[in-house]
């Protein structure tokens, strides 16, 4: 078929509407108007944008066509192979199309208005008339041009010739410059300089790993590969080398790492590698940055892509390699519509492209797991630490008999302490994990045991000393703290629980003259807060680094060999069937960041619950032990990976309206409900309330996600929810909350 009898699209307009419409592509536009194409068309009574995602030759509209207004600019924003791809998250996720190319194309790349960063330029004009009485200044500026290629920003030529403007405005006047302007790219690494690596001669391990990938690149639909490595076993050197191959193949590679990962240390590693030619996705950019990343990466101009979830909508041209780093990450789940999961969605993309993919972890999400037991993917193990460092010894506490010892609940174990006391002497660093930031988790009343809670949310409020008010974990409320306690009036208000903040605090008094710093998302607020933190423990600034899961992952620091884990329970009690891998997950990566230098590394959980399955198997550091376990605890309740869980949420202001919308809409699910699907009755979420909106929940467990959809939406097609309640899909629910 001739491209010429393609005389109507398929648009995607900027509306939330389930489906697409068609419409005519004028004379005028035909050679303009493509696949990706951002166009305006008249809709209703106004014009909206949108985007081709189809040109075809005949419509089953069943009306006349109205035509395309105008091209809005002469880029294509999606290619087919991101169409194919969207077009399975919509399916999948059951979100609609125009919420995935939302997600897919960067703010500051679908925003008219925003653009590249013009700045005026002058160029000497070739074969001018210069004449030979040019006044110093003037010939200054010519003899800058010369040196520079012909062409500068005229900011650069008033600063390095320190002149006027006035010289270089006579030029112009002459005929020896020109005026022009000149795209300026904003550099997100304008300001830092790496030193370059070369790469490390492999370890027997690595190198079957990545003769696997070398293997794989040349298979027209290759198996995803789960590469399980201990944590500091080289699995980022396997990376390295890979994504080098793919780039000597003249082809590009996306690398996703979870947003609390994507920290300077982890970017650096591949820019030393790689150089300019790598480029960053994530929400830390400016939008500036944003937009002249993913115009450098379209245009083919960056091999190497890194970022958060959404990276993995990258437009690089051939891509040669995937990568999803911790791939276990429950971050890697968008909380909004497209609910995508963007490893799966790696997956979906490498598998529609036929190039190799590997997702890394120290401890893989179960489902990678059981895909890799099915053969699904294929599994590729690294089983020791890279340069044969050991990996630590790690010791369980049981705090109740600590307790015991004190007759009190104690916050720290003896052997902890001595352990921290001998570290501080001997000069070597420690950390110490608690998942909890803030002071104390709650202001309870001894007397009457009232517990201060939020107003709009079903949660009680955390104390925070350095504001001393109560604070809202969910919205941010505030309260300043009561004299009293508002129901008894009993003075005598106790702090049950302790964050970060008191851990801190305790840690400055049991030693007064270690250098102590506490690490989340309160200290870390500031834009270089973060940084600045990490770079005074590395330095060794700082003896004690007290913090939440934000100090867990992916750091690499040689002279910590102590972690402390407070409350290894704290996550186990999470209403949640993940609370177990969940736990394993955070003890297994907090004792990975011991000993990864000269020195062997030591860690001591400290809990109430020692001879559960996640904490013995952790302290063991065996993986596959857990997983066994915990794959039959799942398929006795028919829990993800044995099925996919969806989850109903429905929500409102009016929890009468909301309680009964979930009621009936499970209720009619399950009484027509086919084989191997699980309709669990509707109840109100963990979190209840949040922000004075109610929250209720269904729970599907399935075998099949498509047919189950396909069923939900006819059922929900006859049952009208009340304006003020709605209901939204999540497929793969992750965070159950
Ligand atoms: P992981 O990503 O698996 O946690 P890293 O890639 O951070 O592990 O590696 C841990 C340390 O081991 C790093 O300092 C890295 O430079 C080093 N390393 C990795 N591979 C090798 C190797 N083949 N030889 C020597 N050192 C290595
Ligand atoms: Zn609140």
């Amino acid at each position: 078929m001739s491209v010429a009898s393609y005389r109507i699209a398929r648009i995607v307009v900027d509306i939330a509407i389930e489906r697409a419409f068609d419409y005519l592509i004028p004379d005028a536009l035909v050679d303009d108007v493509q696949v990706g194409s951002r166009v305006t068309v008249p809709f209703g009574s106004r014009h909206v944008q949108g985007y081709v995602v189809k040109l075809i030759s005949e419509s089953d509209a069943g009306c006349t066509l109205k035509p395309i207004t105008k091209r809005v600019s002469p880029i294509p924003y999606l290619d087919e192979q991101l169409l194919t791809l969207l077009s399975w998250i919509s399916a999948y996720y059951g979100a609609r199309m125009e919420q995935c190319i939302r997600t897919a194309l960067p703010g500051p790349v679908r925003k008219t208005g925003a653009g590249f960063r013009e700045q005026q330029a002058v160029r000497l004009v070739e074969n001018a008339n210069i004449s030979q009485k040019n006044t110093e200044q003037q010939q200054r500026i010519i003899d800058l041009l010369r040196s520079a290629g012909g062409t500068q920003t005229v900011t650069a030529v008033l600063q390095q010739t320190r002149t006027s403007r006035t010289p270089l405005q006579t030029l112009v006047r002459k005929g020896v410059l020109a005026l022009e302007t000149a795209i300026q790219p904003r550099d997100p690494f304008a300001h830092s300089s790496v030193i370059r690596t070369e790469p490390l001669e492999l370890m027997p391990a690595q190198q079957k790993a990545l003769h696997l990938v070398l293997q794989l690149m040349k298979e027209e639909k290759p198996k995803p590969i789960l590469l399980h490595g201990v944590t500091g076993s080289g699995k980022t050197e396997v990376y390295l080398q890979a994504i080098a191959a793919a780039i000597k193949c003249q082809q590009q590679a996306i690398v996703l790492v979870p947003e609390i990962a994507l920290t300077p240390q982890t970017v650096s590693r591949f820019r030393a590698r790689f150089g300019e030619r790598i480029a960053v996705l994530h929400s830390h950019l400016s939008e500036g940055e944003r937009h002249d990343e993913w115009h450098r990466i379209r245009t083919g101009n960056a091999d190497v892509v890194i970022g958060a979830r959404s990276a993995i909508f990258a437009p690089v041209p051939h891509l040669g390699l995937i990568i999803v780093d911790e791939e276990h990450e429950p971050s890697y789940k968008q909380s909004e519509a497209p609910r995508y999961h963007a490893r799966d969605v790696a997956v979906m993309r490498a598998h529609q492209i036929g190039c190799p993919i590997i997702l890394g972890s120290a401890t893989p999400a179960l489902e990678s797991w059981s895909n890799a037991q099915r053969g699904k993917y294929i599994l590729c193990t690294l089983p020791d630490r890279a340069d044969y460092r050991q990996m630590p010894t790690v010791q369980v506490v049981d705090m109740r008999i600590e307790a015991e010892r004190h007759g009190q609940p104690v916050i720290f174990a003896k052997d902890l302490l001595d352990a921290m006391q001998s570290r501080l002497q001997r000069k070597e660093q420690m950390m110490l994990f608690l998942n909890r930031r803030g002071f104390a988790s709650s202001l309870i009343c001894p007397k009457c045991g009232y517990v201060s809670e939020c107003t709009s949310c079903s949660i009680s409020h955390t104390y925070h000393k350095t504001q001393h008010a109560l604070l809202c974990h969910i919205c941010g409320g505030r309260r300043s703290v009561p004299e009293h306690c508002p129901q008894c009036s009993d003075p005598s208000f106790r702090y049950a629980g302790f964050g970060t903040q008191r851990l801190e605090d305790i840690v400055r008094k049991c030693f007064p003259h270690a250098r102590v710093a506490r690490m989340d998302t309160d200290t870390t607020r500031g834009k270089n807060g973060y940084d600045s933190i990490l770079d005074g423990f590395r330095d060794r600034r700082i003896d004690i680094l007290v913090g939440t899961q934000m100090i867990a992952k992916g750091l690499h620091f040689p002279n910590v060999t102590l972690v402390g884990i407070m409350f290894a329970d704290m996550s186990l009690h999470m209403p949640d069937f993940r609370a177990g891998e969940r736990t394993f997950q955070l003890i297994t990566q907090v004792a990975g960041r011991a000993g990864r230098g000269e020195v062997a590394g030591e860690v001591f959980i400290q809990t109430y619950t020692p001879h559960h399955t996640a904490i013995q198997m952790a302290r063991q550091m065996d993986y596959a032990g857990f997983a066994s376990a915990e794959l039959a605890f799942r398929q006795e309740l028919f829990y993800p990976p044995h099925s996919h869980l969806i989850c109903l949420h429905f929500r409102g202001a009016n929890e009468a309206e909301v309680r009964l919308s979930s009621e009936s809409v499970a209720r009619m699910l399950q009484a027509e409900a086919p084989a191997n699907l699980i309709i669990a009755d509707a109840t109100p979420a963990p979190l209840a309330k949040a922000k004075n909106i109610y929250r209720y929940q269904v729970m599907i467990r399935c075998k099949s996600v498509r047919k189950t959809l396909r069923y939900f939406r006819k059922i929900a097609a006859s049952l009208p929810l009340p304006q003020t309640v709605t209901l939204a899909l999540d497929v793969d629910a992750v965070d159950l909350m």
